[in-house]
């Protein structure tokens, strides 16, 4: 803590008669942040009159308080803090989730001259790490997804990308300087792109978890091909779903569409071209109570709800579409997102928020695969570079 800190603090308390806490400190008149990236004291929540706003841009919200009525902050003392702040940037790009689409966005920032750095909050190369094999991706026949994602990480880093393994906890905007909060430690950057991904929603039955990878699978585009002449088993009764069964019918010798309801949530033409296929079946009113087998899915066991009783599926596999879960709660204050929390940003990858990018399976899109990750990463760089040099 600075001297000059102190005396902010001092006074503040002078001034104010505030209680002073901690970020999480909760049950007293009002709280204080130390904002550790300008080091100045900041009001974090309001609950009393003269504390009139959450957000920080810029050291404005101590200094007016500590101003006192009617002594406001000059905008050539702003703009002073402002520059000094902008100083202290340490990265052009700033990049939230080290997935395909992340890890493609530093490699073309780092060849544009652009200093990058990835906060990753779990492992490094997302979604596709607990892939067996990829055999979709343009240029390479066959890969394991660690090995995939092996190979970009080390190309990003041979580039001199910086990496921080640490959860994001949110981003604010200080006069244009974008700050990514983590848990303890903040990155100012003149840019970000957040890349943060879906996790797929789980049906948390046995051998669920154990079995992923060996004939479970939540995408049926990535590992439909490997069921070719199988039976295989869809659980889910949303558009995701329906579209999984009619695309698996193309390869397998039997589909059973699994849902717990009798009637679907997704798109009526699709059930009625399911419908008329002969190698699709129906198993409506049924739950998942276990997926069976040792090393290798071998069947499912199954409730019907109507009538209490369990059955059983021989299938090899299951493909489990029941839902597709973004992580952005944290950025809803900053970006806009649509209403199943995804950011809402078309092909150019642009945000609702200036200098914000969104790339990869985060943003609203239609088709989330590796290569359209890939292809965000690129044009979100890309972008992000242009933003950096025009501001
Ligand atoms: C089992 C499986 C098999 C697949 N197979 C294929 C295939 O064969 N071919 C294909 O094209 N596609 C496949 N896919 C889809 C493909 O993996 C995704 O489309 C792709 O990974 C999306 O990349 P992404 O970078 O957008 O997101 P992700 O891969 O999800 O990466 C996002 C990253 O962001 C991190 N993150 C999230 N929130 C935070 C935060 N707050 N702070 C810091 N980090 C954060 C996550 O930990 C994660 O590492 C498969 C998916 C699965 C689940």
């Amino acid at each position: 803590m600075c001297c000059r800190l102190r005396l902010d603090l001092r006074e503040l308390r002078r001034k104010s008669g505030a209680f002073f806490g901690s970020r999480e400190g909760t049950g007293s008149v009002s709280v204080v942040a130390i904002n550790t990236t300008c080091r100045r004291v900041h009001i974090s929540q309001k609950k009393r009159k003269n504390f009139t706003t959450k957000t920080c841009p810029v050291c404005r919200i101590a200094q007016d308080l500590l101003a006192g009525p009617g002594r406001k902050i000059t905008d050539v003392q702003r703009n002073k803090n402002l520059q000094k702040r902008k100083a202290e940037i340490m990265f052009d790009i700033g990049i939230v989730g080290g997935g395909t689409a992340g890890m493609t966005a530093a490699i073309y920032g780092q060849r544009a001259g652009k200093r990058t750095v990835i906060i990753e909050g779990g492992n490094f190369g997302g979604q596709i790490t607990s892939s067996p094999n990829v055999e979709n991706y343009p240029g390479i026949a066959s890969v394991s997804g660690s090995e995939f994602s092996m190979n970009l990480l080390d190309q990003a880093m041979k580039l001199g990308t910086e990496t921080v393994v640490e959860k994001v906890t949110g981003i604010r905007d200080e006069g244009g300087i974008k700050v990514i909060e983590t848990t303890g430690k903040e990155y100012p950057c003149r840019s970000v792109i957040l890349a943060t991904g879906v996790t797929h929603r789980h049906l948390g039955v046995p051998g669920e978890e154990k079995l992923t990878g060996a004939g479970v699978s939540y995408c049926a585009t990535c590992d439909g091909a490997f069921f070719r002449g199988r039976d295989v088993a869809v659980i889910g009764g949303g558009s995701t779903a329906l579209q999984d069964a009619e695309f698996l019918s193309n390869y397998c010798k039997k589909v059973y569409l699994v849902h717990r309801r009798d009637e679907f949530r997704g798109e009526e033409s699709i059930v009625r071209r399911l419908r008329e296929k002969e190698n699709v079946e129906f198993v409506l009113s049924a739950t998942v109570n276990e997926i069976l087998g040792d090393t290798v899915v071998e069947g499912v066991s199954l409730n019907n709800k109507k009538t209490g009783e369990d059955f059983r599926l021989d299938v090899a596999g299951v493909f489990i579409a029941v839902g597709q879960i973004p992580q952005n709660e944290q950025f809803a204050e900053t970006v806009k997102l649509d209403g199943a929390g995804f950011i809402l940003a078309s092909e150019d990858c642009m945000t609702s928020h200036p200098g914000i990018f969104a790339a990869g399976d985060c943003r609203t899109k239609e088709v989330r695969q590796l290569t359209t990750a890939a292809a965000d990463g690129a044009v979100a760089a890309l972008a992000a570079c242009r933003y950096v040099a025009e501001h």
